[in-house]
């Protein structure tokens, strides 16, 4: 059989994108009216970014690498694409989202981070200056703990687990997030776990232990029990900010994480 030349592979990749605009109909248009010049590396970044945005287009839930690296491109609002969510779309909507007023503060909003089809989800409550900064959920002093934390129940932060917040933009003076701002936030997060289908939850903190728990208690009577949202059975523990002001908390802590590392177990011996 004889080898592709270089311009039949350029012809079939066109052909595919073709068929993918046509397919597409009605969605974020694919640029065909300027055939490349030649192919990108399989691996190299801008393949990447290409493959991205045709998985987004199909709905595929893939881990989002575009978040430094794509152009921004108008979001589709979800209701438009029906069985079609992705994460890359939700990341996509969060970024450019106006929804309440924390949108005119912000310098990046936060989606979160980590695996496509992780073990464990891990909330927490808005993102911190460092967040802000970069785009990318607990990258700061409290990431850093958190990182360690996991290490020591065997999940590895980008495989394992996918990282997020109640509220994707930073309050100013990290205040509480206010009931209205949290409201506006919340479908984005219930369209991240129905995508996501982790095993388990951990809730960092009293802000998004109240939220999704319902209850009102303090954190202090809250970790360690186990709660049901959506289906998905989740933890409350301590925040680790709260942690790295007060060691007292270290003990409870390993005791939440023991008992989260059972629980996944468990889940996937059910699975
Ligand atoms: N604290 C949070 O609750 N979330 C972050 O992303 C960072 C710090």
């Amino acid at each position: 059989m004889e080898h592709p030349t270089e311009e039949d592979k350029l012809k079939k990749y066109w052909e595919v994108l073709r068929s993918a605009e046509a397919y597409l109909q009605g969605g974020w248009p694919v640029d065909t009216s300027d055939p490349p010049q030649k192919l990108h590396q399989p691996g190299s970044r801008t393949a990447a970014r290409g493959f991205d945005r045709l998985r987004s287009h199909f709905g595929g839930n893939a881990q989002d690498r575009t978040q430094s690296q794509a152009p921004v491109e108008t979001p589709r609002p979800a209701e438009q694409n029906p069985g079609f969510d992705s994460l890359e779309q939700i990341s996509a909507e969060i970024r450019t989202c106006e929804k309440c007023r924390l949108a005119g503060n912000r310098i990046n909003a936060v989606p979160g981070d980590g695996a496509p089809n992780p073990k464990l989800m891990i909330i927490g409550e808005a993102p911190g200056a460092q967040e802000d900064a970069s785009g990318h959920a607990f990258v700061g002093r409290a990431g850093q703990y958190l990182d360690k934390w996991l290490q020591a129940i065997n999940l590895d932060r980008t495989r394992d687990v996918f990282i997020g917040n109640i509220i994707k933009c930073r309050p100013p003076d990290n205040r509480d997030p206010l009931p209205d701002e949290t409201a506006a936030c919340m479908p984005y997060l219930n369209r991240q776990l129905d995508i996501i289908q982790p095993r388990a939850i951990l809730t960092l903190g009293r802000i998004s232990t109240h939220i999704l728990t319902g209850t009102s208690e303090g954190i202090g009577k809250l970790h360690g029990r186990i709660y049901q949202f959506r289906n998905i059975p989740l933890i409350p523990t301590y925040h680790p900010s709260g942690v790295l002001r007060n060691p007292v908390y270290r003990k409870p802590v390993w005791a939440d994480l023991q008992k989260l590392q059972r629980l996944i177990g468990q889940q996937e011996a059910g699975a």
